[in-house]
């Protein structure tokens, strides 16, 4: 078993790539979705309760996904599962200095506890949460880049009309 955690604001196919991959390796994943900080620059565009209901919808067809949120302490909440992993995703070099040292501290806090990296694959390597709510905000297309009902959110979300493109894969 592992945990996946993370912000998911909102879930991609590059974190959705993860955790198909790390089922192939683990039985279970917890897709463990982290709750808003105080730090209002860091607030999430969809609240934890919209990020669970995407994520359960999204995982629907994957019984050994838990979708699962916490608060605090990262390593706290890992303790309360049975995992010993903690699994996070790496896109580019710029990555590795950010993990690297929260790896290392969630080890010091806890030493039972071990990170595993998996790296992105070649579709989504450009692909980070951030970059889609950018998108997203100005009008446009991010479908292939995350689930139907996630890009359908977010035009929900920036008020932009549905019907506006009819693109591939864009179902109703
Ligand atoms: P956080 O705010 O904790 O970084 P994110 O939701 O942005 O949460 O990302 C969760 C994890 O998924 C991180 O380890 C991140 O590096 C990884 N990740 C995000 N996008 C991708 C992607 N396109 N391919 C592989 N890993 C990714």
């Amino acid at each position: 078993m592992a945990v996946y955690p993370g912000s998911f604001d909102p879930l991609t196919y590059g974190h959705i790539d993860i955790v198909e991959r790390a089922l192939e390796i683990f039985d279970k994943v917890i897709l463990a979705i982290a709750h808003e900080t105080s730090d209002a620059s860091k607030r999430s565009l969809f609240t934890v309760e919209e990020r669970i209901e995407m994520a359960k919808e999204v995982f629907e067809h994957l019984p050994n996904v838990i979708v699962d949120s916490f608060k605090g302490l990262l390593v706290n909440y890992v303790g309360e599962t049975n995992a010993r992993v903690i699994l996070r995703g790496l896109r580019a070099t710029s990555d590795f200095e950010y993990e690297f040292h929260m790896a290392s501290m969630n080890r010091s806090l806890n030493i039972h506890l071990d990170t595993m990296f998996m790296m992105t694959s070649k579709d989504y390597f450009f692909v980070s949460s951030r970059s889609i709510k950018e998108v997203a905000a100005l009008g446009g297309a991010v479908e292939g880049l995350v689930p139907n009902l996630i890009a359908r959110r977010l035009k929900e979300k920036f008020k932009l009309p549905l019907t506006k493109e009819k693109q591939i894969g864009w179902e109703y």
